[in-house]
């Protein structure tokens, strides 16, 4: 008998007919001997609803009503959920954040969960039941009902599989799983039968939608495998898992990333302290900066660049001119029109030359490259963004990644 967390996306719970599906295929989990534990997000469509609603409203929300208000999403699809299952004959409760004991942070909109306490769930769990939780949300110190980012049920589901040490955390979707690339850019694109937990991470944070960031992150760090996978069908979808496993393949994905924007600071003063001054006023915003260039400087002035998410521009462009205007910068410039275009993969720690090869083949392509940063494990270059599609397909021919 194995313990399993199964997560159901939007699109897996988009409508009662799914919801049904969702059920039975529960209830084939128990019927094979195993315990179960739901985590679903909101109906396919209504949190971007809800938050309509809200900016509609104020052009910038209260950021705790928003998470009382978008957190309502889940309350439906746990519910229903529930019904659902109860109706075929299997036990079932819902539980919102604060009832399964989701503890977080008080950062409205991105909280992170502190810790879990499992007890309502082991209770439910040992009376038969299946607790179906729903996702997405917590509760702070306070008793304030907070939201966990956009994506933010599949950080539910792997939290409460580490909480309660969960053989696996399924993550249900509307895709077969990870691919080489986005198939709808990419038409040669192949589903990734393993992947490691650091090339996942990549991939995620690259914007490769399939799982939030921070989800991958605590996978990693308590060592949960994640089984990526379709609720369409019964594939195997792609399974993501501790790398000493794996062989390291030099590049296995190539993603596009545009939800980021570039800011520009011109004649910074290049001395000690000035960085520091404008990335701790971004970070008590909590607002996480992604590439940094800056540049040598010429008469004791730099000129700064680095990137944001898109959703952040607004609050970002603003703190960053008035920190930029408080040390004499001339000017602070936005870039909305840019994507980072990556290669992922953990063979690269120990093959020279990707990086060129990388370049040439967007060169070759006529693609110019105006920022580059690279990890271990990944390359990103920032382009146009109208060239980005074109360059996904340079690159995951280029590496030679179609089936
Ligand atoms: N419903 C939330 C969203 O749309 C959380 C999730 O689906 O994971 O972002
Ligand atoms: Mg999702």
């Amino acid at each position: 008998m194995s313990l399993i967390v199964q997560k159901f996306g939007g699109t897996s719970v988009g409508s009662l007919e799914r919801i049904r599906e969702v059920a039975k295929r529960v209830a084939q989990t128990r019927a094979q001997g195993h315990q179960v534990i739901v985590v679903v997000s909101a109906i396919a469509g209504e949190t971007n609803r809800l938050l309509a609603l809200g900016r509609e409203l104020s052009a910038r929300p209260n950021e705790r009503e928003m998470d009382v208000l978008v957190a309502t999403g889940e309350q439906v699809s746990a519910s229903l959920t529930a019904l659902a299952l109860i109706e075929i004959g299997v036990p079932a409760c819902s539980l919102l954040g604060h009832q399964a004991r989701i503890v977080t942070d008080h950062v409205h909109t991105k909280a992170r969960i502190e810790k879990i306490e499992c007890d309502r769930l082991h209770e439910a769990l040992k009376q038969g039941s299946v607790p179906v939780v729903a996702g997405f949300q917590g509760i702070d110190h306070e008793g304030n009902i907070t939201t966990l980012g956009r994506g933010g049920t599949d950080t539910t589901a792997v939290a409460i599989a580490a909480a309660v040490q969960a053989d696996i955390c399924e993550i249900y979707t509307d895709v077969d799983g990870v691919y080489t690339t986005d198939p709808n850019v990419c038409p040669s694109a192949r589903k990734i039968g393993r992947i490691s937990y650091d090339e996942m991470l990549e991939l995620a944070s690259l914007g490769a939608k399939v799982l939030q960031l921070r989800s991958v992150e605590l996978a990693m760090k308590y060592g949960v495998p994640v089984h990526v996978r379709s609720s369409f069908n019964s594939s195997e979808g792609t399974m993501v898992i501790d790398d000493k496993s794996l062989e390291s393949v030099v590049v296995s994905g190539v993603a596009a990333d545009k939800s980021e924007v570039k800011l520009t600071v011109r004649g910074l003063h290049d001395q000690p302290g000035v960085v520091a001054q404008l990335f701790e006023a971004l970070a008590e915003r909590a607002i996480s900066v992604d590439m940094i260039i800056q540049n040598i400087s010429e008469q004791g002035t730099t000129d700064l660049t680095f990137t944001v998410k898109r959703d952040d521009l607004d609050k970002t462009h603003e703190i960053t001119s008035q920190v930029a205007s408080g040390m004499g910068a001339r000017q602070v410039l936005v870039d909305q029109e840019i994507a980072k275009i990556s290669v992922v993969g953990l063979g690269m720690r120990s093959h020279a030359g990707v990086a060129s090869r990388m370049f040439r083949i967007l060169a070759a392509r006529g693609i110019n490259i105006e920022a580059i940063s690279t990890s271990e494990i990944k390359i990103s270059c920032i382009i146009r963004q109208s060239s980005a599609d074109d360059a996904v397909r340079a690159l995951h021919e280029g590496f030679a990644l179609g089936g």
